[in-house]
């Protein structure tokens, strides 16, 4: 199986969610209003953690809103990525996923049949990082074969 990573190592006083509870804080904090649509979004993803993409999120979301469009699709996605609520996953050649897990944690992206999953990370574990260093955050992607292809 071959691995590879990706590390960005982001700077700054990214702070981490954990909580759905601190959903509301993190908004007001934004100052951006959880409109229904918004709402709509963000349940569609956090219903099915299987990093759906603009496409799949706005097919998705239809099912319930029929009358909303790709266009609101992408300003609701826009603006709960702004809040921190929701995650870009760009992987190389491919369009940008969407990921509602709030908990720190990498993907592993399948190169076989192009699924992404969720693994959880040790912060600041594994990396050898020379004096003076601090990780605050770490956006790891692991590349390989999920266990259906692995067989
Ligand atoms: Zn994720
Ligand atoms: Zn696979």
């Amino acid at each position: 199986m071959r691995i590879i990573l990706d590390i960005i190592l982001v700077a700054g006083n990214g702070v981490c969610v954990k909580l759905p509870g601190q959903i509301s804080q993190r908004l007001a904090a934004s100052g951006i209003r959880l409109t229904k649509q918004r709402e709509q979004v963000l349940g569609v993803l956090m219903q099915k953690p299987d990093h759906p993409t603009a496409t799949e999120v706005f097919l998705r979301t239809k099912k319930h809103v029929s009358s909303i469009s790709l266009g609101t699709v992408y300003n609701c996605l826009e603006a709960l990525v702004a809040t921190g609520l929701v995650k870009q996953v760009n992987l190389d050649r491919a369009p940008t996923r969407y990921c509602a897990n709030l908990m720190e944690h990498s993907h592993f992206f399948c190169e076989r049949c192009g699924s992404v999953h969720d693994v959880s990370i040790t912060m600041g574990s594994g990396w050898e990082l020379p004096p003076g260093f601090r990780v605050s955050h770490a956006d790891v992607n692991l590349r390989g074969t999920c266990p259906k292809c692995s067989e």
